[in-house]
């Protein structure tokens, strides 16, 4: 087991006495979830003065607090002003200032929805909300508009309507799970929800976004893991956004994914004063290459209702997409997008690298500022694509190759072959034969 003092400290003041068997029961710990700023005050020693508790009292009416006993053991009591486990979980009363610029609904997810529970925005692949809780109530949540709905979490027949909508929608080949979690579900329904749009013909993948492994690491269990398994291929993305999330248990429960095979991806937004700094990005992103996890998309903040003091500019962003193009592996650079307001879907940004071209060069720059050429090809055939396939060249035989031919020596042993000898391209000799037969 693993615990730390701060932990043994909140699990004695839940449960009043000194047995911590349920520390790491996924259960326990969403039961005695922290939603009220006297739990929170209780639980970390923390004390607001009278008027900041007036005002946290009414951000936490309009924005539910719920943080689970495990990530609460994350903060750092003595400078939680500064801390980003606390910033992310508990916020403050910034929350209650709206910008002009900022929406309910700034990406638009309700309005792409052609039923409840589904955005469809992407040509082949859907976005499906499965559950409408989370085990924490991130202060970040672009979906902050639902937070804490009636903690609404929805039936069978509720979701046959989305599974529905996948079924006779064959250009659907992705189905991404959200929500809320999807692994706020119970494991029986997980397990139903899975089978369900498995089976259905066009669905290639599936994947789940899930914070669990961030702050609630234990929900991540042998049960879990067996279940999931079934329904390969399936694609993890989780949500760490600092390295100090990155803890033992963290890491236990990416383990046990990445060892039941799932390819797993990381989603950080980008939050100023938490994790808007080079360093902290590149640590974080190199602890979770080291996690097997591989950094997937880092989000420029949405202009959700109450996120102004969590948003950067977008140079921010660029700056530290800088820091990382070249200075590290290719693999534990994310792409940086900003999700289009209205709903445009994700847009993909960079520093800039192609700094001038004509006809035939291009000059580009790399990480290091310096400036190259690249001479295009003189010889090569513009070929304006008008999708007239039957007059292409290329080979458009896009099914998988067919491994039963046999082929090289394997042919030769073919007692039915008429091939007797295989011999190298531009053989020497085999061409003078050529010529003097010719
Ligand atoms: C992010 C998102 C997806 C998935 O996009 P990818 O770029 O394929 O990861 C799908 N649908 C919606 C509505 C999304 O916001």
């Amino acid at each position: 087991m693993i615990f730390n003092d701060a932990q043994q400290e909140i699990a004695n003041k839940i449960e009043n006495k000194k047995n911590l068997s349920n520390w790491r029961d996924w259960k326990w710990q969403l039961k005695h979830s922290i939603k009220s700023l006297d739990q929170f005050e209780l639980l970390t020693g923390i004390r607001f003065d009278d008027s900041e508790r007036k005002e946290l009292k009414k951000t936490f009416d309009k924005f539910p607090l719920s943080i689970t006993p495990y990530y609460l053991s994350l903060i750092n009591t003595k400078n939680f002003r500064n801390d980003p486990v606390f910033r992310q979980a508990f916020g403050g009363v910034e929350e209650l200032i709206m910008s002009d610029a900022e929406l309910k609904d700034p990406l638009s997810e309700d309005h792409d929805s052609p039923v409840e529970g589904i955005t469809h925005r992407y040509p082949d692949r859907v976005l499906f909300h499965v559950s409408n809780v989370c085990s924490m109530y991130c202060r970040h949540c672009t979906r902050k508009r639902k937070v804490g709905d009636v903690d609404f979490v929805p039936t069978k027949d509720q979701l046959r309507k989305g599974i529905d909508y996948i079924r006779k929608t064959p250009q659907v080949r992705d189905v991404l799970l959200s929500g809320g979690d999807p692994f706020m579900l119970t494991d029986q329904m997980i397990d139903w929800l899975l089978s369900e749009i498995s089976s259905i013909e066009h669905v290639e993948v599936i994947r789940i976004g899930t914070r669990m492994p961030v702050v609630l690491p234990y929900r991540i269990t042998d049960d879990l893991i067996s279940i999931l398994k079934k329904y390969q291929p399936l694609w993890i993305n989780t949500h760490f956004n600092h390295p100090r999330e990155i803890t033992a248990s963290s890491k236990e429960a990416v383990a046990m994914l990445a060892d039941g095979g799932f390819p797993l991806g990381n989603q950080s937004v980008l939050l100023a004063d938490i994790n808007d700094c080079p360093r902290i990005m590149k640590t974080l992103v190199h602890k979770l290459v080291e996690n097997r996890v591989r950094p997937y998309y880092l989000y420029q903040c949405d202009l959700s209702e109450g996120l102004s003091h969590f948003r950067t500019p977008i140079g921010k962003g660029i700056e530290i997409m800088e820091s990382l193009v070249g200075h590290t592996s290719g693999f534990a650079r994310p792409v940086y997008v900003i999700d289009a307001p209205g709903g445009g879907g994700k847009i993909p940004v960079m520093p800039n690298y192609i700094i001038s071209w004509s006809t035939n060069k291009v000059v580009l720059r790399n990480y290091e500022g310096v400036i190259t050429t690249y001479q295009e090809p003189d010889s090569y055939e513009p070929k304006m694509c008008d999708r007239n396939c039957e007059k292409c060249s290329l080979d458009l035989e896009l099914s998988e190759g067919d491994e039963s031919e046999a082929i090289g020596i394997e042919k030769l042993l073919q007692e039915q072959s008429d091939t007797i000898s295989l011999v190298p391209e531009n053989n020497e000799r085999i061409q003078r034969r050529d010529e003097n037969a010719g």
